[in-house]
């Protein structure tokens, strides 16, 4: 099989698993007991939250673990909404992942304003906009580090400089760069930036929450003391286990995979252009993370060509995995401009450590094939078009 869809999700790394049945086997207690089988639990809990915080440049009492990346995002935004019962104003952008944007819609319900920032046609934030759009009634600004689909960076830094001449709290979604680039809370300046253990070779259903020392926030889910009180609840242990080792490995060889899976992503983006002549790239040329590459091929259902790959044990996406199931048209690619049929048309390829030299050139030997074969049964001729 040749998996492309890392953005989705991620194979489990061996440490993990290794460290994760390990656990299951050797503990059972619970962490807030207070007998050593319990307080033992607690301790590998915290060493776990150390391995996320110092990744991130945090301190272990920053970091709050959540059940996914869509739970922080949750969580700060909602939580930091309440803190502030004053101020009834939240900015995001208009690309976001369906974990904000979807919370930014309850806001509304609830009354609240939210100004969604646009996009260039690279997906890059608007940064006139976004400062014209900050007022005294703003509580929080939440723009993601770099988008799922096309993996366009954005300028996170600027953005906090804009909030903070005007005493705005940001909050970042950087569940896609963790473990891609360097993502470090004192480099970027935010107050809040959530992460997610599936999309780093660790288990699903376990995330983090960093909040800044400091940070006026209100508890997200209500109950017991777990988590400083911010989130309630039994804690997946095992899961908070997979999510450390999962760190401790991405912390030895990230550099070193990076420029490896960089370099294979480039070679399978030159070979699509020169093999397929006609397929458009989307996203920023420089400023994106190197491992996703989204592709427009006019003419053609993105879903046709994603299941005709799939013949081949080739799996990829055709955006993000939650807009998939409800077949709508990627929002992400309609604010970047593109038309509808353009972006019915779009295939996301993101890599990741397990992939190899090989998996690239099958599937530079399939593809072209495939794009052959569904354009000589559709009504598109790519030729007549230029
Ligand atoms: N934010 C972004 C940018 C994502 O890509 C995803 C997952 O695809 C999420 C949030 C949600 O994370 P989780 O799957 O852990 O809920």
């Amino acid at each position: 099989m040749v998996y492309l869809d890392n953005n989705a999700t991620t194979p489990l790394d061996p440490a993990v698993v290794q460290a994760m049945s390990q656990f299951l086997q050797e503990h059972f207690g619970n962490p807030s007991s207070l007998y050593p089988l319990g307080r033992r639990v607690k301790e590998i809990i915290n060493e776990c939250r150390h391995e996320v915080a110092s990744a991130l440049g945090a301190h272990r009492s920053e970091i709050i673990f959540t059940g996914s990346g869509t739970e922080a995002d949750n969580f700060a935004i909602l939580g930091i909404m309440d803190a502030f019962p004053e101020k009834k104003e939240f900015i995001t952008s208009v690309i976001e992942h369906p974990a904000v944007l979807r919370t930014a819609q309850y806001l509304e319900k609830k009354g609240y304003k939210v100004t969604y920032v646009p996009v260039d046609s690279l997906g890059v934030i608007d940064l006139d906009y976004l400062e014209d759009a900050i007022t005294p009634q703003t509580a929080l600004i939440s723009i993601m580090h770099a988008n799922n689909e096309i993996g366009t960076i954005q300028p996170i830094e600027q953005v906090v400089s804009l909030a903070k001449k005007k005493g705005v709290l940001v909050h970042t979604d950087a569940v896609q760069t963790f473990g891609k680039i360097e993502v470090n809370v004192e480099k970027l300046g935010v107050d809040l930036l959530s992460v997610s253990a599936h999309k780093i070779y660790g288990p699903k259903g376990v995330g983090a929450l960093y909040i800044r020392k400091g940070t006026n926030i209100c508890p997200f889910i209500h109950g017991g003391h777990q988590e400083r009180g911010m989130r309630a609840g039994t804690e997946n242990t095992a899961g908070i286990v997979g999510f450390g080792e999962a760190v401790k490995v991405l912390k030895q060889r990230w550099k070193k995979d990076k420029e490896r899976i960089d370099q294979l992503a480039e070679t399978l983006k030159k070979g699509i252009e020169e093999k397929i002549p006609h397929s458009k790239f989307n996203g920023h040329p420089e400023k994106r993370i190197k491992s996703t590459l989204n592709f427009a091929f006019p003419g053609l259902e993105a879903e046709a060509i994603l299941l005709a790959l799939a013949t081949k044990d080739i799996c990829v996406s055709t955006g993000s995995a939650c807009s998939e199931e409800a077949e709508e048209v990627s929002h992400v690619l309609l604010s970047i401009g593109l038309k509808p049929e353009i972006a019915r048309s779009c295939i996301r390829f993101s890599l990741g450590r397990f992939n190899t030299q090989e998996d690239i050139n099958i599937v530079l030997r399939e593809l072209p094939e495939i794009i052959t074969k569904l354009l000589s049964i559709s009504s598109f001729h790519p030729e007549g078009e230029n």
